[in-house]
């Protein structure tokens, strides 16, 4: 997506350690126009009548998954990062290594708003090495629904987590996909995807 393209090379600060900052946009500032047409795009990627949630983790997918969803016309559901896992049962747990915090979090979706009846399209920022959406995946499979595919903002390619999920077969689409960066020269290369 070139407007997204543009802007990372705008404003994306590429920090040492394969960290990609766009605080200025998406991950501090959020820019709700631009959130609009990632929103718009993504459901031109995946046009199926089936999705009927979108799922997220906190907190920097919950806003392009929010704008997203008022194009699917359907509830946003976003797994919360917990301290302690109450296991009453009433929830998915699952855990998340963090690329960006270098930690491991407890990851809970209640019960009430996941079921095998849900259709669901997973939304995230970024797709690094693919542990948040690997977690997400497992969420989804505890509670029986089916994943219709998986929508991302900027993917960074150089990373496996976008081979491995396809490798899978799950259908990915990231909006802008970051072949190579290079922290000293800032020169930031984009894979082809027409
Ligand atoms: P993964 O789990 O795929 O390794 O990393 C994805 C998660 O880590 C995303 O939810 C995102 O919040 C964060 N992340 C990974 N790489 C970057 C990056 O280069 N920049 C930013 N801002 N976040 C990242």
């Amino acid at each position: 997506m070139q407007l997204l393209e543009e802007r990372i090379r705008r404003d994306g600060v590429i920090k040492p350690g394969n960290v990609l900052k766009v605080d200025g946009f998406l991950n501090h500032q959020m820019d709700v126009e631009l959130f609009n047409e990632m929103g718009k795009e993504l459901k031109r990627l995946f046009p199926s009548e089936k999705i009927n949630k979108i799922l997220t983790i906190e907190a920097s997918g919950i806003g392009i998954a929010c704008i997203a969803a008022q194009y699917f016309q359907v509830p946003v559901v976003f797994a919360k990062k917990s301290q302690s896992i109450n296991l009453d049962g009433e929830q998915y747990t699952t855990r998340i290594e963090s690329f960006t915090h270098k930690r491991v979090y407890d990851v809970i979706v209640s019960k009430k708003y996941l079921g095998k009846e849900d259709h669901v399209l997973i939304i995230d920022d970024f797709l690094a090495n693919g542990c948040a959406v690997a977690g997400l995946i497992e969420l989804v499979r505890s509670a029986g629904a089916q994943i219709e595919g998986v929508g991302i903002a900027i993917e960074k390619g150089f990373q496996k987590g976008g081979e491995l999920l396809r490798s899978k077969g799950l259908r990915v689409e990231s909006l802008a996909i970051v072949e190579s960066m290079n922290a000293e020269t800032g020169e930031i290369v984009f894979r082809n995807q027409e």
